[in-house]
């Protein structure tokens, strides 16, 4: 069996990783190893039901002796180790969720739904390096996949209502401490049945300003607001986030599809894990509603077509629906208005699963089924 080595798998992308193992049964495949940069010599979780101890993330040599790395740490450790392990001619397969490899030569980008073909030529080519995508990316691909493999897409639109989790774990702990914070600032009042709304709106924003606040991780407030910016500012008028969407979209379609002109706003609102994006597509072909549906409804096993209709949009197309689900939902798709082959779509998936750790597991399972 394969020794994989697993770093990150505590973290919020790993843990979600190790749910998505344990369910499929994966580690029954698999000879795990469960590294740490914090807790070396600690007792390694049971997921094999394998008695170990965590070993050091740092040591080189210990990471020298696995067969596929899968990192879930984060882009700093990336940085420090991938580089001593090519030193060292480690011949590993390195799997990543980090966006520090993405754009690198040497790096797939890893959406097998979509670039299963572009994969198997870059392992037969000899690639070592396997790499997640941004979640809004992934999301976005599979949602459109149809349009996409069609080659019906001239351009996308992508406004996006982005969850907490894309920031971290402690910026998800942080909204729900918002928003329990603005509820205790007007419990009393909100019992009271005759109850003055403008009174619970004002203390709401009294709270949002106030110093006690909490706003350690997100600078501001989410819970009852958004914030219209995410990642760095690239001081072009795009944040980097938005960059990501034209950047990583085409590294993914290279070579086996036409390349699309992605470009739009990236928001973070406040929901917990499941990011959602509005979609405007521009069509290369004239195509009616019924050919879009028939298309984007047959990208994917995992794409969910909601009828556009209030009843059918309110209750599956949310956060609140998908979360926790591989399903990526998308609906609303209607012909817009405004030109010719211009359509809307809105699309909803679980950013922790398919946007993050979903595509690494296949990964793994993808070389585990190559190499034995
Ligand atoms: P995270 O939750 O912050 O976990 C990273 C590491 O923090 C853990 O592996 C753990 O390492 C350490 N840690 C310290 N205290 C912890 C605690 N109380 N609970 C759990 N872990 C703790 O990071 P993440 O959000 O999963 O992101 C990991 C990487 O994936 C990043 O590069 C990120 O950009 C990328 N990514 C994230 C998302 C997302 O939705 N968040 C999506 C796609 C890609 P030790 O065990 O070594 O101490």
């Amino acid at each position: 069996m394969k020794k994989i080595g697993f770093i990150g798998w505590r973290g919020m992308v790993g843990s979600v990783l190790m749910e998505r193992m344990t369910q499929e049964k994966d580690f029954d495949k698999v000879d795990p190893f469960f590294f740490t940069t914090s807790q070396v010599g600690e007792k390694a979780p049971s997921y094999s039901h394998k008695e170990s101890c965590l070993l050091d993330a740092y040591s080189i040599s210990e990471l020298g002796k696995m067969d596929i790395i899968i990192s879930c740490q984060g882009g700093n450790y990336t940085e420090e180790v991938y580089p001593k392990l090519k030193d060292i001619k480690w011949k590993g397969h390195w799997i990543d969720a980090a966006s520090t490899l993405r754009m690198h030569k040497e790096a797939l980008i890893v959406l097998d739904p979509l670039n299963g073909d572009a994969i198997e030529q870059a392992y037969i080519n000899g690639n070592k390096t396997w790499v997640g995508g941004n979640c809004t990316v992934s999301l976005m691909l599979l949602a459109i996949q149809g349009l996409v493999e069609s080659n019906a897409v001239e351009w996308v639109s992508s406004m996006t209502y982005q969850a907490a989790s894309g920031a971290g774990a402690r910026n998800m702990k942080e909204l729900l401490v918002q928003m329990g914070e603005l509820h205790s600032s007007v419990a009393n009042k909100i019992e009271d049945k005759s109850y003055n709304i403008l009174d619970l709106d004002k203390d709401t924003q009294k709270k949002m300003h106030a110093k006690s606040f909490t706003t350690t991780e997100f600078g501001v407030p989410l819970a009852g607001s958004l914030i219209p910016w995410i990642d760095q500012d690239l001081e072009d008028g795009r944040s980097k986030e938005e960059w990501k969407g034209q950047a990583e979209s085409n590294k993914i379609l290279s070579g086996y599809f036409d390349s699309i002109k992605v470009d739009g706003l990236c928001v973070r609102i406040g929901t917990m894990r499941s990011h959602s994006q509005a979609l405007t597509i521009k069509l290369k072909k004239d195509l009616n509603i019924k050919e879009i549906n028939n298309l984007i409804s047959n990208g994917n096993k995992w794409v969910k077509l909601i009828p556009n209709n209030k009843q059918e949009s309110i209750k599956s197309l949310t956060p609140a629906s998908v979360s926790g689900t591989l399903d990526i939902a998308i609906g609303r798709v209607r012909m817009l208005d405004l030109g010719n082959n211009l359509i809307s779509a809105f699309t909803v998936g679980d950013q922790l699963l398919w946007g993050a750790a979903e595509p690494l597991r296949r990964m793994m399972n993808i070389l585990i089924q190559k190499e034995g």
